[in-house]
């Protein structure tokens, strides 16, 4: 349900309509629009609470909400959300380059590919410290030193970082290295380690599970939004399909439809989405035009001795010419890059 508030209302009046919520085992969370503030309302709503809210101070109407989207869906908010991070504004009608590699792998790697994605116009500088592997015996990334080095080489760069965090237990230490959450396609649906990303305030990158539906996905990221937190942004990185062709399906009907029924912002993931080299710029660009909020790219100064998906990922000159032509693309669709990290924060 959602409390529509009149012009002019009180704080007062908004906090004790929420306490009121409150004692009946609901949820109201306030969400300031720019046309109008409501109260989207959670919990088991019970037939007459429609009618005593709407006795109460402040309030204009009440609605149910028909979308199972309760939270992240355009009928509570019909503007995008906008999340800001460092210097850098996600889901503002610029497009947002995210680069780095798939893992951390020493300081020197980190630091030249830090140096190289700034200077090709790169805005957040990604890279694992915790990987998810297929395999045990693969390399899983360099923990707590990986996130140091990250936090790091964005310090020195002047972007802000992502990184995965894998499991609750870990929650706390990604938080204070990193700038932004990322729960990874296998966690996707890890409730408990969604709640807990989303009590940190930081704003959260969630991935799309390798076999979620659009709406398994939304209603992962209700469960982040839940917490109080609304600074989550959907990843669209490819789906398990029947083709074999691809290590996944990018699936760029995902991030028009996103665009269309949720006000958050959309990153899409063409390196994993493809799993091929070759195959990036092109999916980059098509998810630009598609509507994509932003991009998450891999890059790494030898993608033949990477530790981790080398066949995704681009070398530096690959990375700058998928900046120069994303810059075409995005112009032609209203949606120009946003100023590079270079011009915004001197390192
Ligand atoms: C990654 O970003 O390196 C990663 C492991 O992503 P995903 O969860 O999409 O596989
Ligand atoms: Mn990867």
């Amino acid at each position: 349900m959602m409390v529509i508030m009149k012009s002019g209302y009180s704080q007062e009046e908004m906090d004790q309509i929420i306490q009121r919520l409150d004692e009946v085992g609901l949820k109201g969370h306030q969400i300031v629009g720019v046309e109008r503030t409501v109260i989207a309302v959670v919990g088991s709503i019970y037939p007459e609470l429609g009618d005593e809210l709407e006795t109460m101070d402040g309030v204009a109407s009440t609605v149910r909400i028909s979308s199972p989207y309760k939270l992240a869906g355009r009928e509570t908010k019909p503007e995008a959300t906008v999340i800001k991070v460092g210097n850098v504004e996600i889901g503002s009608g610029k497009t947002v380059f995210m680069a780095g590699p798939c893992a951390v792998e020493n300081e020197d790697q980190m630091m030249e590919t830090a140096k190289a994605v700034k200077e090709a116009g790169a805005h957040v500088l990604r890279g694992g410290a915790f990987k998810p592997r297929t395999s045990p015996y693969s390399f899983r990334g360099l923990g707590v030193e990986g996130l140091r080095l990250l936090s790091q080489a964005g310090k020195a760069t002047g972007m802000p970082v992502i990184t995965e965090v894998m499991s609750v237990r870990e929650v706390d230490v990604v938080a204070e290295y990193s700038d932004i959450l990322q729960i990874g396609t296998r966690n996707a649906q890890n409730f408990m380690l969604l709640e807990e990303a989303g009590r940190t305030g930081k704003p959260v990158l969630l991935k799309r599970g390798l076999a979620s539906q659009i709406e398994d996905w939304v209603l992962a990221a209700e469960y982040i939004l839940n917490t109080g937190n609304p600074n989550v942004m959907l990843c669209e990185r490819g789906i398990r399909t029947f083709e074999t062709a691809t290590r996944n399906t990018m699936d760029i009907n995902a991030v028009a439809l996103i665009k269309e029924i949720s006000h958050l912002p959309l990153i899409a993931d063409p390196s994993h989405g493809t799993g091929k080299w070759s195959l990036v710029k092109p999916v980059a660009l098509a998810s630009i035009v598609a509507g994509a909020d932003g991009v998450i790219i891999e890059v790494h100064p030898n993608p033949d001795h990477a530790l981790s998906d080398g066949a995704q990922s681009l070398n530096f000159k690959r990375f700058r010419e998928l900046i120069e032509a994303s810059r075409v693309i995005a112009d032609a669709v209203d949606r120009p890059l946003w100023p590079a990290a270079a011009e915004a924060a001197p390192a």
